[in-house]
């Protein structure tokens, strides 16, 4: 493209337009897997809806690749784009709270930091994701698995309205409503539908939670799976949190001899009253005594960053996942062979309980179809150093050969790595069809297909 049609976008945006000659062009072409490096013509930092019309119609208009990044967490890369735009929504990251009403009304670049910090302070909060650093946006879009799923939903599941940028350039309004097809295929079925400059939250009364890691030695860890299977089916839903395969970072908590080992873990995050959360935890207790742990009343937003200096900017990322439905012995054998062979301080395998509320919607009402499974498993592989990359990616691999018998086809698209566009299918079952009439209907040249794609 010759400078003067970057011009014509220049002269159309208000937020700043970066470009290969910029300064800034090496930061603002960086997502948070540093495996990824894409060189994208114009990186356009919106400052609000009106910039992200117009760089949504110069894509279109010039038939340039296009990317939208809210939190830049996707696994595969993509926020961002080889020779195309990229509509970094990062400027754009504003959060109102109606406490009366209990809703808040999220920019499309928030983070869950942004999120959670504002509403916390009227006692309020909605499901997000485990680190604060991660993206409402895609994270949403997907359906969004976090600690409080299992009392509130996922957060698609809290999502009350949506504000749109569809492909024709267009601002559109999907709630139950107004639009509504587009506000049940942006429940689940991700970036696939237009940029979404403002997400409206259901919010609860969540302020102090009591929770937090206990690490556990290795041999206790069959036992802790077992327990946690049957224990999270009855479990009172104000209980969250997951059983995890974790290094033991460097941490005051844990004994310095121990740092760098690999245990089994419990995370809790249990929002009912704070004087009833022990016996909640009580049937993980009776499992073993904690080597380390870090358990204790905090506010929500403490424990969603707790974290998050376990996942700095620029690691190495190759992720895979599976719904499942039953968490077998086979399955709890397979855990036990891999998961003690984590290669990396940062990676971890969670095993997320996504029942309770999770399981009131019908697997029809939303994009996201898996509401029958009991748990969503992520084998997060994540690693400073690029010349581990074989040795990484051959563990998440061989990890994931080894559970995927005892798991459900589908996986968690939001926790999948670029190379598995041919689950996608699989991974909306009876809600695929749908899905592509829908991306028929407000895109039906694909110009929104640098993600999970649904194909019109
Ligand atoms: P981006 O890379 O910015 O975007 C991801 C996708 O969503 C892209 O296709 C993009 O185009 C699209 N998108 C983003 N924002 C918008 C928008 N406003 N409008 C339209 N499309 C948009 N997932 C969970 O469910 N729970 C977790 O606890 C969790 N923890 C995570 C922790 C880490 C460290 C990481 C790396 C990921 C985690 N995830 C989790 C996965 C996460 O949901 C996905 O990576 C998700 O895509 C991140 O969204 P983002 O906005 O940060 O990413």
């Amino acid at each position: 493209m010759a400078a003067p049609t970057i011009e014509t976008l220049h002269d159309r945006v208000r937020g700043p337009l970066i470009t290969a000659d910029d300064e800034r062009y090496d930061e603002a072409r960086r997502v948070h897997n540093g495996m990824i490096d894409r060189r994208p013509r114009a990186i356009v930092r919106a400052a609000n809806v009106g910039d992200v019309m117009a760089a949504v119609d110069f894509a279109r208009e010039n038939s340039l690749e296009l990317s939208v990044r809210g939190g830049g967490h996707s696994v595969p890369g993509f926020g961002t784009c080889d020779d195309g735009v990229v509509i970094d929504l990062s400027g754009m990251r504003s959060v109102w709270v109606d406490p009366a009403g209990r809703t808040a009304r999220v920019e499309g670049g928030a983070t869950w930091g942004d999120v959670n910090a504002a509403t916390n302070a009227f006692g309020l909060a909605t499901t997000g994701g485990i680190i604060s650093t991660t993206g409402v946006g895609g994270l949403t879009l997907g359906g969004g698995i976090g600690y409080l799923d299992r009392a509130y939903g996922l957060s698609c599941d809290n999502l009350l309205s949506a504000g749109v940028v569809t492909a024709d350039g267009q601002f559109r309004v999907a709630g139950p409503e107004e639009n509504p097809d587009l506000f049940w295929a942006l429940r689940g079925g991700g970036g696939n539908f237009g940029v979404v400059v403002s997400f409206e939250f259901r919010l609860h009364p969540v302020a102090d939670i009591y929770g937090g890691p206990m690490f556990f030695e290795l041999d206790a860890a069959a036992d802790l799976l077992r327990t946690y299977r049957e224990y999270i089916r009855s479990a009172p839903e104000q209980l969250g949190g997951f059983p995890a395969f974790q290094i033991a970072p460097p941490l005051p908590f844990i004994p310095e001899d121990r740092h760098g080992e690999p245990f089994v873990a419990f995370v809790s995050c249990w929002t009912g009253p704070l004087d009833a959360a022990e016996r909640a935890l009580e049937p993980i207790r009776a499992v073993a005594p904690t080597v380390a742990e870090h358990v204790g009343p905090m506010p929500y937003p403490a424990l969603n960053s707790a974290f998050d200096p376990l996942v700095p900017p620029g690691l190495q990322h190759y992720w895979k996942a599976n719904f499942v439905t039953e968490l077998t012995d086979e399955a709890i054998a397979a855990h036990l062979e891999h998961g003690p062979k984590l290669p990396a301080v940062n990676s971890t395998v969670h095993i997320y309980p996504i029942n309770g509320a999770c399981h009131r919607v019908g697997s029809g009402d939303t994009a996201f179809a898996y509401r029958d499974a009991d748990f969503a498993t992520v084998i997060a592989g994540m690693w400073p150093d690029p010349a581990d990359n074989d040795a990484n990616i051959r563990w998440v691999r061989d990890y994931y050969d080894a559970t995927a018998p005892h798991s459900e086809a589908g996986g968690y698209i939001n926790f999948m790595a670029g190379d598995d566009q041919s689950r996608i299918r699989t991974n909306y079952r009876g809600n695929y069809d749908r899905l592509v009439e829908v991306k028929r209907r407000y895109d039906p040249d694909n110009l929104f297909h640098l993600n999970q794609n649904i194909r019109p």
